[in-house]
């Protein structure tokens, strides 16, 4: 059976495995329209209740035409860039009108890296305070690969949900260790804070060991939720088992690990040059403004993508 929790105090109710919707759109798989649904349908099929998205991602129209038939609507989060009051409120105009929903359930601020950007984007956060005073959102967070803005929602009593990054590695968190941000995630769910993690599996750079990266996230009981990312049937059936504790088909197991897999770098890399100096095989250069990775030389060992100020180096 899928495991639920509650979301720190919000009474929001969400299955662990959150489906984060990011891999199925135009940033990653691309997937067809009546395809990206169809897996929804399959993780809600196997009880899954959670979905995270994103205004940057593309992936309102899945969600809209999964839920459209649905009595009981999932959970959603998004979130958005837009630092201004008008531009957060037309962010949240445009969730709900996409996915055609009455209210977001967890609307957040993307990215946040401290509590300097945290205050340079308060006019932001003071309109999704309202929308939720208003009944448009339920809960208000921020989604963060630092350990300075978990540290930073420690004084913020009125945030209601953070979206950390959390890995058994630390891939990808930007100031500091996996044991650093665990501290600082366990110490804000003592708060009541509801948290939900992102990236057990680092982006894709933990995937040959996937099953000790999940039993790492599993395992941290101040994780309410932990959002994954998924693009075939087969990913979303093993995952979910794996969080309901049943157990896992070793076939898929097989078929997963067997995935041809390669580095793919994100459309939003800015060619700072940063990653290439972390590569033990001299795989990356950079080249017309964007890095460049030389394939029959990378080894998929994960190490650059743990560099990127800006996540754009995945192994898919
Ligand atoms: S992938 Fe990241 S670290 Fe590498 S050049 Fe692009 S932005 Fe810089
Ligand atoms: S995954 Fe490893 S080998 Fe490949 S480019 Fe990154 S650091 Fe280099």
């Amino acid at each position: 059976m899928m495991e639920y929790r509650i979301l720190g105090k919000t009474g929001i109710r969400v299955s662990r495995l959150c489906f984060g919707t990011l891999t199925l759109g135009p940033l990653q798989s691309n997937l067809a329209l009546e395809d990206g649904a169809r897996l929804l349908e399959i993780a809600f099929e196997a009880g899954v209740n959670f979905l995270d998205t994103a205004d940057l991602y593309g992936t309102y129209p899945y969600i809209r035409q999964a839920i459209r038939h649905r009595i009981e609507r999932p959970v959603i989060a998004s979130k958005s860039y837009d630092y201004t009051r008008a531009g957060m409120k037309e962010s949240l105009q445009r969730a709900l009108t996409e996915m055609d929903v009455p209210c977001v359930d967890i609307f957040m601020l993307h990215e946040q890296e401290s509590h300097l950007t945290l205050a340079g984007h308060r006019a932001a956060l003071e309109y999704l305070f309202e929308a939720k005073e208003a009944g448009l959102v339920r809960a208000v967070g921020f989604s963060c690969h630092t350990v300075a803005a978990v540290r930073a929602a420690l004084s913020m009593p009125e945030i209601d949900v953070i979206h950390p990054l959390v890995n058994e590695r630390g891939v990808g968190v930007q100031d500091g260790t996996a044991a650093e941000m665990l501290t600082a995630v366990k110490q804000l769910h003592q708060t009541g804070m509801g948290i939900f993690a992102m990236k057990p599996l680092g982006g894709g750079h933990l995937i040959p060991n996937s099953d000790v990266a999940f039993r790492y996230v599993l395992e941290q009981s101040c994780l309410d939720a932990i959002a994954v990312g998924m693009v075939t049937a087969e990913e979303v059936t093993y995952n979910c088992a794996l969080f309901a504790g049943e157990a896992v088909s070793h076939t898929v197991a097989e078929i997963l690990r067997q995935k041809k897999r390669s580095l793919q770098v994100q459309a939003w890399c800015t060619g700072c040059g940063t990653c290439t100096t972390y590569c033990p095989q001299g795989a990356l250069h950079v080249e017309n403004g964007q890095v460049v990775v030389a394939t029959d030389h990378c080894i998929l060992c994960g190490y650059c993508g743990a560099h990127c100020p800006d996540f754009c180096l995945k192994i898919y």
